[in-house]
């Protein structure tokens, strides 16, 4: 006999999560460790959103239009990821604790939502404006990065996190927001800062960001110089 589909069985939450990024250019050290990260915390979907630099910081080699371009190429393949405009319409820039009121303001704030970041973005966390706030928002998800410190320098923030941690995984689908989860993602020794100075020295970057950004940026003539 079929087995009967048992209505008792609590459904999985659905957990949605933002990735920000400059993306000048997007490459396989944002991608790779998202995608494990994924597939451990059991999220539905990662929505890429590329920043909008405010003026008065360094600008992005590529423009807003060609960064984007180049993060939707990367994931057009790939169900997991989609890809979220909001911040390069805006006509001033906005900080990320904005951006998570607009999803919020979308979503409500009973469905759980998790903001993905590097662990080099962790350590400069209280520079972000209003950073105190962004777990009343989201849970952070955090991809390990090579090269950077696994504690913080501070005890106040190292206090902040130990707060705020859980090891398991599981428990993010049990509220909306407030939990930390460092994850054992791939160590991938890649950035756009390299992969801007590898073009420019004429070196391949094969290895390094999706065939269709790589041929994206030698169409559009990208960090040549
Ligand atoms: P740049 O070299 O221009 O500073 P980047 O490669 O660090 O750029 P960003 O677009 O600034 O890329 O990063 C967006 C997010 O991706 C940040 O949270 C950052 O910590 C994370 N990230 C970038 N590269 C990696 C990597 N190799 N491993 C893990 N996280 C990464």
């Amino acid at each position: 006999m079929p087995h009967a589909i048992d209505s008792t069985c609590p459904k999985q939450p659905v957990i949605k999560a933002l990735f920000g990024g400059t993306f000048d250019p997007i490459h396989y050290g944002h991608l790779q460790p998202v995608e494990t990260l994924a597939y451990q915390t059991g999220l539905n979907q990662v929505i890429l959103l590329p920043n909008h630099v405010p003026p008065h910081r360094p600008q992005p080699e590529a423009t807003a239009q060609q960064r984007l371009e180049m993060v939707q190429l990367a994931v057009q393949d790939s169900p997991l990821f989609t890809v979220d405009k909001r911040e390069l319409e805006r006509t001033i820039p906005s900080y990320t604790i904005d951006t998570l009121e607009s999803f919020r303001q979308e979503l409500g704030n009973k469905q759980p939502l998790a903001f993905i970041i590097g662990q080099d973005a962790l350590l400069s966390l209280h520079t972000w404006h209003r950073w105190q706030e962004l777990l009343s928002f989201c849970h952070l998800l955090v991809c390990a990065r090579p090269g950077y410190q696994t504690q913080f320098s501070t005890t106040e923030m190292q206090q902040w996190l130990t707060k705020h941690q859980i090891y398991d995984p599981s428990q993010l689908g049990s509220k909306p927001n407030g939990y930390i989860y460092l994850a054992d993602t791939p160590l991938l020794s890649i950035s756009a800062t390299d992969i801007r100075q590898r073009h420019q020295q004429g070196l391949s970057c094969d290895d390094l960001l999706p065939l269709s950004v790589q041929k994206y940026i030698d169409s559009q003539g990208l960090y040549r110089q």
